[in-house]
């Protein structure tokens, strides 16, 4: 401890570099005792149909608490997890975690973040195949959500791994739309039953007016193929308004639920009732 920070100030020039470079291999260290000291734990956000407002599915996030940093982002710990390798006990933790949550809650689907360096394993498909299992869940309950990065990197094998786990009954969600180098003919040889369109364009949605042209876009884009849309990251109620407007099938946000824990899922689904509608009233209470 004292000798980090000794280091820390003895770097005179590029120190944030420095001390960025430290901070990732403290992170991954304390990383690799986390699952076993149950630092790690699951969150759920909602994806609601726009035309309803009806909950149709829950997207798992992984959460960390750690006991030296606090808690810390995915977006800052994913990376070094896939650095160091221990995405692959965080994937299987994840799941497993989803297997026994989504017993409480029949009819929804799951959705679950992938990472490419995960699907570079030759064991994935059949250690996920084997946590169901166990768990007495069929693969068609979820949804595993890939970026394009995989799929431009090496299409030939990647179509390959997503074939097998879709045969297996693994729904497919293409997560980030926009964000990569995806065209419009390359998307077509891969069986996504989802696209969903990363929320960098829906926060320039009615502020931008290619932002709109875009999202039209990606919208008859998945109409054509026969791909559901989502709108990630949906945060105003004018957000929300537009994206039925022009008609995306799906959204997600922190305007309809943030993510919660479980129990809260389960709270919150009770409450709902039935027609498991976020707002009361749905498509006719004025969004
Ligand atoms: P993602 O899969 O694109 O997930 C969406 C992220 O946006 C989540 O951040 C979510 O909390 C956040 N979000 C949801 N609604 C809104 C909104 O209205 N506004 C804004 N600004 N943000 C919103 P989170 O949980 O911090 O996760 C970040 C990324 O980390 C995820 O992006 C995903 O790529 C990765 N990740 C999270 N959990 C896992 C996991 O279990 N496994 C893997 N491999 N990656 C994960
Ligand atoms: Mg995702
Ligand atoms: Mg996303
Ligand atoms: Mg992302």
């Amino acid at each position: 401890q004292a000798k980090n920070s000794a280091e820390r100030d003895a770097v005179p020039y590029h120190s944030g570099l420095e001390t960025g470079a430290l901070h990732k291999k403290r992170l991954g260290f304390a990383l690799r005792s986390a699952i076993e000291e149950q630092q790690l734990s699951v969150v759920y956000q909602p994806i609601v149909r726009a035309s309803d407002l009806a909950v149709v599915s829950l997207e798992a996030l992984v959460r960390w608490d750690s006991k030296e940093f606090g808690r810390v982002s995915p977006a800052d710990f994913i990376p070094v997890a896939e650095e160091t390798g221990v995405i692959h006990d965080i994937g299987r933790f994840v799941f497993q975690r989803a297997c026994e949550d989504l017993a409480a809650w029949p009819g929804l689907k799951i959705s679950v973040n992938v990472s490419p360096v995960q699907l570079r394993d030759p064991n994935f498909a059949n250690d996920l195949a084997a946590i169901a299992r166990r768990n007495g869940v069929v693969p068609n309950r979820f949804k595993l959500e890939l970026t394009e990065g995989l799929l431009v990197r090496n299409p030939t094998i990647a179509k390959r791994k997503l074939a097998r786990l879709k045969s297996m009954g693994f729904g497919l969600s293409l997560d980030d739309f926009g964000t990569g180098f995806s065209s419009i003919g390359y998307l077509r040889q891969f069986p996504f039953d989802w696209l969903k369109i990363d929320k960098s364009f829906v926060s320039e949605l009615g502020t931008n007016p290619t932002a709109n042209a875009l999202i039209q876009s990606m919208i008859a884009l998945g109409d054509a193929m026969d791909i559901a849309v989502v709108a990630e990251g949906i945060e105003t109620p004018e957000q929300l308004k537009l994206l039925r407007l022009l008609q995306c099938e799906f959204v997600q946000g922190y305007h309809l639920a943030k993510p919660m824990s479980a129990s809260d899922v389960t709270a919150l689904l009770a409450r709902l009732g039935e027609g498991r509608r976020m707002f009361a009233g749905g498509a006719d209470s004025g969004y």
